[in-house]
């Protein structure tokens, strides 16, 4: 009796798993292809420098446009490419795409490129910067490094040493989604950023609420003492903008300068001028 109903559940069960696992091999096999058929397309979204006034780095975020499905989210396929080590031929193609665009923008502009926990392992991921580098013919002062904790967490030693070679060779270090993690601060004293950028969920509702207004200023100093600059991501109203302005923020990157736009727009994103 009870292997029957056994039997009824895995009957009742067994076709929507195999319809998940059948979504999931075509969205494999397509992304197998779509590294073959030239889908992928990178997009910028500015980095504005409140000191400055000034546009001073565009951030390379990658598209994928399927021919059927349209474009799909890098939040979608970027893990699956992960899982698939496809990641490091994907991430190789927009270090070198990321560089050959770069090359064509003013000097003072930098290109920050986000980078896989997966490419640190199982990459010469020092020797692809620099032919991406040489290739282009772009200073490595202009080109900026986005890691997450992934990075550090999976493979620390190795890391920091990876980390201290790129600084010395002229590669800027960012800490991206800072404050999503495992958040050990320990290794903001050890790892050589340059820049913390901190994660969109710390300033949705800085406008409305003390205490959120109150962590990310803490965020900041604790940034600054340290001797990084900080960047704020996902900011989306004058609201924000103006209170990060007075917080002495470094950078703000969100809706609120532009929301990342393919690169024929790139010029166009470089000038913005916020409303008084
Ligand atoms: P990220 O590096 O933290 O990039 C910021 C994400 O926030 C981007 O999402 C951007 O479109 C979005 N964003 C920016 N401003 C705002 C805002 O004001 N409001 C809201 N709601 N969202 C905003 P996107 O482009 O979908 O990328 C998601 C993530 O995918 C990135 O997060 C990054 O972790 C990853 N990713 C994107 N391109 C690459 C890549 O070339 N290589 C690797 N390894 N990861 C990438
Ligand atoms: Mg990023
Ligand atoms: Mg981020
Ligand atoms: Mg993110």
């Amino acid at each position: 009796r009870a292997k029957s109903e056994g039997r009824k559940t895995l009957r009742y069960f067994k076709p929507e798993m195999d319809a998940r696992q059948q979504a999931r091999r075509e969205l494999e096999a397509d992304l197998r292809k779509a590294v073959q058929n030239g889908e992928f397309e990178l997009y910028y979204q500015p980095i504005y420098d409140l000191h400055r006034e000034k546009v001073s780095t565009l951030e390379a975020l990658l598209r994928w446009n399927h021919p059927q499905r349209g474009r799909v989210s890098p939040a979608d396929f970027i893990p699956l490419a992960e899982e698939m080590g496809l990641i490091v031929d994907l991430g190789r193609w927009v270090l070198y795409q990321a560089c050959l665009d770069a090359a064509q923008w003013p000097e003072e502009v930098k290109v920050s490129v986000n980078v896989s926990a997966i490419q640190f392992k199982s990459a010469d991921l020092f020797g692809d910067i620099v032919s991406a580098l040489a290739v282009a013919g772009l200073p490595p002062e202009r080109l900026d490094l986005e890691i997450t904790e992934s990075v550090i967490i999976q493979n620390r030693d190795q890391t920091l040493a990876l980390l201290h070679d790129l600084k010395f060779h002229g590669v800027s270090i960012s800490m991206d989604d800072f404050g999503t993690g495992y958040s050990s601060l320990s290794y903001l004293r050890s790892f050589p950023f340059d820049k913390i950028k901190i994660d969109k969920s710390f300033v949705d509702d800085i406008a409305e609420n003390q205490q959120a207004l109150a962590l990310i200023r803490a965020i900041i100093f604790l940034g600054k003492t340290l001797g990084m600059a900080i960047t704020v991501e996902g900011v989306e109203t004058s609201e924000q903008f103006s209170l990060l302005q007075k917080e002495a923020c470094d950078e703000i990157q969100g809706y609120y300068v532009n929301a990342p736009r393919p690169v024929s727009e790139a010029q166009a994103m470089m000038e913005f001028y916020p409303a008084e």
